[in-house]
């Protein structure tokens, strides 16, 4: 009887909220992970968060019973540091709001990172979800952005869930400084290429791709954006898929609908 995963060779899974939520592993992970290795199809793992390096959230996939390699992740620190690369960024300067994660992604970028009292002159501002985020961070990198740095949003998400509801994620933050400057951040987070881009690198050779998120607005519509089939699990943000834009192509209740026979 077919399955679901024997419709595919490649399969791009979100993090939060498809995953896990907050400490809460999802149900059928770990039988579902095993089954797509089990037919040798190939394996992303994505996230627009930017608090974990690819190493972190490796080990962070270990700790619930799945395997991953570091090389098969992209974060959105991953992402901006391969941006960074492309615009030519090696050796430049910058003011981070994100957390350390983050900043291990963007050192393989060649970057310098300036602190509070001197990120005003910076060159980039890159801005993610960070716990410590205050008034002082916001006036450093809105004076950076004054002054010409090239300003990077690792994603737009308004909130992420967790297991008893949302936190704010880091577009939250990513706004106040875009309010603040008036300038319109590049952001590297999906639905955005430099994300999908990325993933796209390592699944290699093309094939019947499935993305697997919880969110319409980032992963359906990234996935509408590569030509790849876009599901829907409702153990995340999305509750009722009925207003789903862009709609999705299909809906899962939870992961083990990828398992059940057709
Ligand atoms: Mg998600």
């Amino acid at each position: 009887m077919e399955r679901l995963i024997d419709r595919y060779e490649r399969f791009v899974f979100d993090l939060d909220g498809t995953l896990w939520r907050g400490k809460i592993v999802l149900p059928h992970v770990r039988e579902v992970l095993a089954a797509i290795r089990a037919v040798e199809a190939r394996v992303a793992f994505m996230t627009n968060s930017p608090q974990r390096s690819r190493r972190e959230v490796a080990g962070a996939l270990h700790a619930i019973g799945v395997a991953a390699a570091p090389d098969e992740i992209v974060t959105s620190g991953r992402a901006a540091c391969l941006h960074l690369i492309a615009q030519g960024a090696e050796g430049a300067t910058a003011f981070v709001i994100g957390g350390s994660g983050l900043e291990t992604e963007l050192a393989l970028a060649g970057l310098t990172f300036l602190g509070v009292e001197d990120g005003h002159n910076a060159e980039f501002v890159v801005v993610g979800r960070d716990e410590s985020f205050d008034y002082s961070m916001l006036r450093t990198a809105m004076r950076a952005i004054d002054g010409g740095a090239g300003f990077l949003a690792t994603n737009r998400d308004p909130r992420y869930p967790v297991e008893d509801g949302f936190w704010p994620g880091g577009g939250a933050l990513a706004i106040a400084v875009e309010y603040a400057t008036g300038v319109v951040p590049t952001v590297v987070g999906k639905p955005e290429r430099p994300m999908l881009d990325a993933v796209a690198t390592l699944l290699g050779d093309e094939g019947s791709t499935l993305l697997i998120g919880d969110k319409p607005e980032a992963d359906l519509e990234g996935a509408r954006r590569m030509g790849w089939t876009g599901a829907l699990v409702l153990t995340g943000a999305t509750a009722d898929p009925s207003g789903a834009d862009p709609p999705p192509d299909m809906v899962l209740q939870d992961l083990g609908d990828l398992l059940r026979p057709r």
